[in-house]
């Protein structure tokens, strides 16, 4: 069902282009925005329902571009466990859509699911409205060579070797009707000593995924430690790229080369929290899944910098989902972008709004533009002033996707 004909007055608008918030008034007719004007000239509309805005900030609304939605922990209900029996696990995954969007993150896009088909049924729930949750772009499990990560008792860890075996794994996985395949293209430290400097696949098995995933219509996603994994992945047309710690400076040339057709996230909150807050859930610095996280953060402290001035396609979110990092918290992401990474407010913004929309893809998202999707969120302050301002559900006064409105407080009715 699709929402009404809409006009947001009085607004503070962050449009997500960069450009300083002004004020102004926008349209939304039916799932779109239709018309959007500055303080100079008014919408005359007088059949639309009339939400007066009081000078609050009016913005896309946020991507997450490393969601896991599967991931079981979210804000106020934790689990100590990534392994849940299958009918739980579905329940608990087709909740954390909610609390995400409620968060006001309206999109996301997939960096693995841990169960084969969870995301592909949660998207068509999603999509048909059955049930509330961002725009998704489904994800298969995260594949090693040596197995899949999550639901292996299920799902085995038959994944057989060799380009022949790579193009079969991808036509099933189209066939299935995801919209991203994950490989691991290194492993982790969090996996194994020196995990992260570990190539996974052969080239001439990356070349077979990536020649098939074209064919098939399918993105690919990727975990990259190792610098000749990310320069792997660059090579072969992965859409995105996660995490880069230890790209080096032929592959941020490689990188910078194919700005326009690449993205690539840190995934930094998960290595924030793993150094600075795991630890009252029984995770040491140095204990088993945080090897290496200082590490980690520290490289990416010294990496991202270079990347946002080679002006590369570097968005926030990632790995929401664990006991100490739930899901709901997501857009402390946008906080360390500031913090630990060496952007500003804006640039944090339009990377979680217009550089989130272009990941998603398929249509105009990610701007308070006419013709653009009409996925927005009135804010009570300035958060291009205070990125933390995002945190707050308190401040988070609506939250429309797809020309609905979500959820709404006072006083913005
Ligand atoms: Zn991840």
């Amino acid at each position: 069902m699709q929402g009404t004909c809409r006009l947001f007055t009085n607004a503070r608008i962050f449009d997500g282009s960069g450009r300083a918030p002004f004020p102004g008034e926008v349209l939304v007719e039916k799932n779109r925005v239709a018309a959007v004007t500055d303080s100079a000239s008014r919408i005359n509309r007088p059949d639309a329902e009339v939400v007066d805005c009081g000078g609050r900030t009016l913005m896309p609304g946020l991507v997450e571009a490393h969601a896991h939605l599967s991931w079981p922990s979210s804000v106020g209900r934790i689990f100590n466990t990534m392994t849940l029996p299958p009918e739980e696990h579905l329940l608990v995954t087709a909740r954390n859509a909610k609390v995400t969007l409620d968060a006001g993150f309206t999109s996301a896009y997939s960096a693995g699911s841990l169960g084969p088909r969870f995301e592909i049924a949660l998207r068509d729930e999603i999509n048909g409205g059955w049930l509330p949750g961002p725009r998704l772009r489904a994800s298969s499990l995260e594949r090693l060579p040596d197995g899949a990560l999550g639901l292996k008792a299920e799902t085995g860890t038959q994944h057989p070797r060799g380009p022949d075996a790579m193009r079969a794994y991808v036509r099933d996985m189209a066939k299935a009707g995801v919209d991203s395949i994950k490989f691991l293209l290194s492993s982790d430290d969090a996996f194994k000593p020196n995990g992260s400097q570990t190539l996974t696949y052969t080239e001439e098995e990356v070349a077979a995924i990536a020649d098939e995933a074209r064919n098939c219509g399918v993105w690919l996603a990727c975990h990259a430690q190792a610098a000749d994994a990310v320069k792997l992945a660059v090579k072969h047309g992965f859409r995105i790229v996660y995490h880069c710690s230890y790209a080096d400076e032929e592959a941020l040339d490689m990188l910078e080369a194919k700005k326009d057709q690449i993205f690539v996230a840190p995934a930094i909150g998960l290595m924030y929290t793993r150094t600075s807050e795991a630890e009252s859930f029984g995770v040491t610095r140095s204990g088993p899944g945080n090897l290496g996280a200082a590490v980690h953060l520290e490289r990416m402290q010294a990496l991202y910098p270079k990347m946002r001035k080679r002006g590369i396609r570097v968005l926030p979110g990632g790995d929401y989902g664990f006991p100490y990092n739930p899901i709901g918290t997501n857009a402390r992401d946008l906080e360390w972008f500031v913090k630990l990474l060496g952007y500003t407010a804006t640039e944090t913004l339009v990377a979680a709004t217009k550089l989130g929309g272009e990941l998603m893809g398929r249509e105009p998202l990610g701007q308070v533009k006419p013709g653009y999707l009409a996925d927005l969120l009135v804010v009570d302050g300035d958060p291009a002033a205070d990125i933390r301002l995002l945190q707050d559900q308190e401040k988070l006064l609506m939250v429309m996707k797809d020309g609905n409105i979500h959820k709404r407080k006072q006083p913005v009715n």
